[in-house]
């Protein structure tokens, strides 16, 4: 068998942990505070010891922390805190309050007083990295959701968005008309000016489309040369009248290449209702013979069925 460890070592472990450690006695007086703790609180060991806790905690746990301490002492409450995880937080010398991950444990009696321990950590470090990744994931969900090249939204998008219009349209049994845009002889333009002249073309065209249709309405990318719209609330005679619009705003002045040049670009735009029981597959796809026939009708046209 072993021979049981000296106290000093278990000493060392508690002064040097890397953990705050605070011991209180029942009238909630520091009794001991490690070198992290006095990191932590700003102050020194010396001022620690001897101070009430309350001069660690912010304004409202100060004014009830002694009092449950002393239920607790007495046997006439349960501690919420003894053995448990809990999140706090602390005042330093500074007056600045810190988050803390605080484990605080009953250690016992000592000539007849009652003395309570607690690891503490600073939750700082991990706070400032949750707040990042909580960033960099909304950053990737938006980038999920857009499409890179005319910044407006993407094919997926367009689905999770036309999904919920249509789960919400059932319910309020408000219409939604879904269509295609399509850019008319997108290749001759490509073949013309090049395919940069053409990206450029995209983002215009996408841009005219978002401003000219209603702050409602969804215009997302769906393929090379196609966009997707959504009208909420709108029967197909009243769509037809903001598609008409949309596919004005394109035609209505050339596009400037970053070469100077000039493209007249038009689109053609299918129109469908969608009725309660059709999912928005099944209203692409007639929105897209919609389009078949504005493309057969001579183009820069909106055609609806
Ligand atoms: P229509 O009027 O019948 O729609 O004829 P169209 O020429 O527009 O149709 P087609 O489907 O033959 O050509 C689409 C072209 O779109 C072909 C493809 O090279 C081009 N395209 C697709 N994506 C992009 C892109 O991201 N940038 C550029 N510049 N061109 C693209
Ligand atoms: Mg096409
Ligand atoms: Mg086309």
């Amino acid at each position: 068998m072993q021979p049981a460890l000296p106290s000093s070592l278990m000493c060392s472990l508690v002064d040097e942990s890397l953990d705050a450690v605070l011991i209180i006695d029942e009238d909630c007086i520091v009794r001991y505070a490690n070198q992290s703790m006095q990191n932590l609180s700003g102050y020194s060991g010396e001022e620690l010891v001897g101070k009430s806790l309350d001069a660690l905690l912010p304004g409202a746990m100060a004014s009830c922390h002694t009092g449950f301490v002393r239920t607790f002492t007495r046997g006439e409450a349960p501690s919420a805190v003894l053995g448990k995880v809990r999140e706090f937080a602390i005042r330093d010398r500074n007056g600045i309050v810190i988050p803390i991950e605080m484990k605080a444990i009953d250690i016992g009696q000592h000539e007849g007083r009652r003395y309570f321990g607690a690891f503490i950590e600073d939750l700082r470090p991990r706070r400032t990295m949750e707040a990042q990744n909580a960033a960099l994931l909304a950053r990737l969900e938006q980038e999920a959701m857009t499409d890179p090249l005319t910044g407006i939204a993407n094919r997926r998008a367009f689905a999770a968005e036309g999904d919920h219009m249509l789960v919400r349209a059932r319910r309020s049994g408000a219409p939604v008309v879904v269509g295609i845009a399509d850019i008319d002889h997108f290749k001759k333009i490509n073949d013309e000016n090049g395919h940069p002249a053409g990206d450029t073309v995209l983002r215009a065209v996408a841009q005219r489309m978002t401003e000219a249709a209603r702050a409602s309405d969804f215009v997302a990318r769906i393929g090379g040369e196609e966009f997707g719209l959504l009208f909420p609330d709108t029967h197909a005679d009243a769509a037809v009248g903001i598609a008409q619009r949309i596919r004005e705003s394109v035609a209505a002045s050339p596009i400037e290449t970053d070469d100077g040049r000039l493209v007249h670009a038009t689109i053609s735009i299918g129109l469908t209702q969608i009725s309660p029981a059709e999912q928005l597959d099944d209203g692409l796809a007639t929105a897209d013979c919609a389009l078949y026939n504005a493309k057969n009708g001579g183009r820069n046209r909106v055609e609806s069925i």
